[in-house]
């Protein structure tokens, strides 16, 4: 029986989206057939009894809710844009993150999403129509050639970076479509550790993009960037997440990337203090970064939080 693991009840979570309804109507209407309460942390979080079905509920159905863990929803929150604000999505499909941005900024400002695949580009629109965001703009392309000096990308002043990952977070059921090379009876390790390294390599990539473009060349000039460009205050807060539970596309891309945040006059943040699951401790500050653990948490994700220092220079607006 000890090394049994116990039969854990896990509560249901779902997200308001207060684009399209107010919470205390949400709790009204979910609470004539179940349990429900707030969740302590996550603004618009629903909590309600293990094994409840929303799926089909005519609230889910037309976008009031939508069905995210409360792992997933705490990455917006970390980044935690103000309406009116501009907001670059750099990995955007199928939207969750996207439209949760767009909650928490009012449907007020402008969120630039950029998506690579054009079939997940359809599934991100549908996310946002159904959501109801009229302040979203769909760039279909590669985050890494996005330029910063094209005027579309003027005045970001908040980036989430939520890159393809392994998933490893994610129960392996529901990851089961796509990984049908392992279910074949392939070697798990060596698949798993070279996809690990290859998505480690773009994610990466992809954040010091985010952070500057002088490692991508695909700017005129080293010193143009994201930061360096748009100048104080423009870009002031950033997000890198996965749903990895693995260092190598967690810490060590942090760790990797620190000496150019830290050029950049960026500095890590400590997104959710009171939350007790905090980064492996291979680097100085990597109890700054978050994790949650899937299978206490349901969800094994990964979030840091860069934020850019006050500059004397700053105009402060
Ligand atoms: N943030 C999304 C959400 O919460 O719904 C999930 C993002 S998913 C982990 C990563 C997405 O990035 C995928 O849709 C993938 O197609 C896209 N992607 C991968 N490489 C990209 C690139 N170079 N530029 C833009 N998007 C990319």
């Amino acid at each position: 029986l000890k090394n049994q693991n116990p039969v854990i009840s896990k509560p249901r979570y779902v997200r308001v989206n207060t684009l399209k309804m107010d919470v205390e109507s949400a709790i009204q209407e979910i609470g004539k057939t179940n349990k429900v309460t707030k969740d302590d942390m996550v603004p618009d979080m629903l909590v309600l009894p293990s094994g409840v079905d929303l799926h089909d509920h005519p609230l889910v159905k037309n976008g009031s809710m939508f069905l995210q863990g409360k792992a997933s929803s705490m990455v917006a929150v970390a980044l935690s844009p103000k309406p009116g604000w501009k907001v670059l999505d750099g990995c955007a499909a199928p939207g969750n993150k996207t439209i949760h941005l767009a909650a928490l900024m009012k449907g007020k400002g402008n969120i630039i999403a950029c998506e690579l695949h054009k079939e997940r580009v359809k599934v991100l629109e549908d996310t946002i129509r159904r959501s109801g965001a009229t302040n979203v703009d769909i760039v279909h392309g590669d985050f890494l050639d996005i330029d910063p000096k094209d005027p579309l990308f003027a005045k970001v002043r908040a980036i989430l970076l939520d890159p393809s990952c392994s998933g490893s977070g994610i129960s392996a059921k529901r990851l089961d479509h796509l990984l049908p090379s392992y279910s074949k009876g392939h070697d798990v390790d060596t698949a798993t550790s070279q996809r690990v390294k290859k998505l480690a390599a773009f994610q990466r990539k992809a954040l010091a993009h985010a952070l500057s473009c002088r490692n991508s060349c695909r700017c005129r000039e080293n010193i143009m960037s994201f930061l360096g460009h748009y100048a104080v205050p423009d870009v002031e807060r950033l997000v890198y997440s996965t749903c990895s539970i693995y260092q190598t596309e967690n810490e060590d891309v942090i760790k990797s990337v620190l000496p150019l945040a830290r050029s950049l006059n960026f500095e890590l943040a400590t997104p959710f203090p009171q939350w007790p699951r905090r980064g492996l401790p291979v680097f100085e500050g990597s109890e700054l970064v978050l994790r949650t653990d899937p299978t206490e948490d349901m969800e094994g994700f990964f979030i840091a939080l860069f934020v850019r220092k006050k500059s004397t220079n700053s105009s402060g607006k």
